[in-house]
């Protein structure tokens, strides 16, 4: 059974105003030195307390994960009001909650258009799993990138997500499952027994991170801090097509855990698969993840592999796997194809896709074959009503299948 929540109506009264009401801006998503800035700026607090009131309003958004001024009760009255009337501090608008029989929960999240002419919806995935949950994060609307199998990349991209509605997919899914303190988790909820029930994020929903760079960025090291949300960065995983300059970056300026979508073993058969191959060839790709800092048995990079019949599911393709990979510490993440309508690609057999993971486990590398999660809530999304603003039935679809399937190992 599929549990659905429409909080359009009822439950939406009883959240946070909506991010659409607000033009203020935001707190969230601002490193400590441009929100000292900005506090300043609008004249509600003298320079020489910036540094302080910077601490504590640090501490109330991500240690405590309150969205509204009032509750922070160690800031003076006057304060209070004077902050919410120059920023905003409210969580985006839950379109949609729904909830899996095995503990998968989607949202649908709304953003204002910023730029993008009308309001922008996104998902996020939470799957909860044995000592870990993980949340599957967006980083754009749609996506630049044309990789053949993917849905995503037949949308144009509609806009970046900024860094606090990337921040905010991870606040509002830590309120719904009672992850911050003083906060209930729902009853019957499915999370990890204990510790943090989202103990893992994974920058694989939509869009392509590293064409995000500087939103993502801010956003990790936000989610990294350790005086705030204090997820660790080896909990932390981000997945890319294959950007090389910004791999580099990646790995000296924000140091996360890396996921490649490989899907070829040649660079014929990757161009056609993942057109940005064109640009960025499988030798600089594979540098890149050799010079990728500190990596070592225990730090690998996930290579994602989608199970395609007859294209690149051949024992002589896992050879030339093992054969690309030689020398990186790597584990292999083996995804059965999700199709979609319209697309030309069908999933490699389960058989296939046994003796490919066989061959790769007798070679030495852990290739767990993902197995999809939530399949009750994705035939049930169909169940949602149409609205002019939603996303076609079909991208909501395959979106759904991608980030499910596609999360990481970390
Ligand atoms: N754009 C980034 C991150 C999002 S995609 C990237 O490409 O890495 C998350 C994972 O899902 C990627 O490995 C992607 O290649 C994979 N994926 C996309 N479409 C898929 C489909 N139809 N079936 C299975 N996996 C898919
Ligand atoms: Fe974009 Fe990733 Fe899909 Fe390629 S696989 S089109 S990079 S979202």
């Amino acid at each position: 059974m599929t549990l659905s929540l429409d909080l359009t109506a009822e439950g939406a009264r009883a959240m946070p105003r909506s991010l659409a009401a607000e033009e203020k801006p935001s707190l969230i998503g601002l490193s400590r030195a441009e929100m000292a800035e900005a506090l300043v700026a609008a004249g509600v607090v003298p320079e020489r307390q910036a540094k302080m009131r910077v601490q504590q309003l640090w501490h109330w958004l991500y240690v405590r994960g309150v969205s509204e001024f009032s509750q922070m009760f160690n800031i003076s009255k006057d304060l209070r009001a004077a902050l919410a009337e120059h920023f905003a501090i409210a969580r985006p608008e839950i379109v949609e909650e729904q909830i899996s029989t095995d503990g998968t929960r989607k949202w649908l999240f709304r953003f204002p258009p910023r730029g993008a002419g009308r309001p922008v919806e996104i998902e996020t995935v939470y799957i909860p799993e044995e000592g870990r949950g993980t949340l599957c994060i967006s980083s754009q609307v749609g996506c630049t990138l044309t990789c053949s199998f993917c849905h995503t990349g037949t949308q144009k991209l509609v806009r970046n997500l900024t860094a606090e509605e990337i921040l905010a997919q991870l606040l509002t899914a830590r309120d719904r499952l009672g992850d911050f303190p003083d906060r209930d988790t729902p009853a019957g909820a499915i999370v990890p027994a204990e510790g943090r029930k989202i103990s893992n994020i994974v920058m694989m929903g939509m869009g392509e991170p590293l064409y995000n760079f500087e939103a993502v960025k801010t956003a990790l090291l936000i989610a990294s801090d350790g005086d705030g949300l204090a997820l660790s960065k080896r909990r932390i995983t981000l997945s890319t097509s294959g950007v090389v300059p910004e791999i580099y970056r990646t790995g000296e300026e924000i140091g996360v855990m890396l996921a490649i979508s490989l899907h070829a073993t040649n660079d014929d058969l990757r161009d056609l698969l993942v057109p940005i191959n064109k640009k960025y060839p499988l030798k600089d790709l594979i540098e890149a993840c050799r010079a990728y800092p500190g990596l070592s048995n225990a730090k690998r990079i996930t290579f994602e592999y989608v199970m395609l019949k007859d294209v690149n599911d051949s024992i002589e393709d896992a050879k030339g796997l093992i054969k690309l990979l030689k020398g990186v510490p790597a584990k292999i993440n083996l995804i059965p194809f999700n199709p979609w309508p319209g697309t030309n690609y069908q999933c490699s057999d389960w058989d296939t896709i046994e003796k490919f993971a066989d061959f790769i486990n007798n070679a030495g590398y852990a290739s767990p074959i993902r197995t999809p999660r939530g399949r009750d809530i994705l035939a049930a999304c169909g169940q949602l009503k149409s609205d002019s603003e939603r996303m076609r039935r079909v991208d909501r679809l395959a979106l759904e299948a991608m980030m499910i399937a596609g999360h990481g190992e970390a």
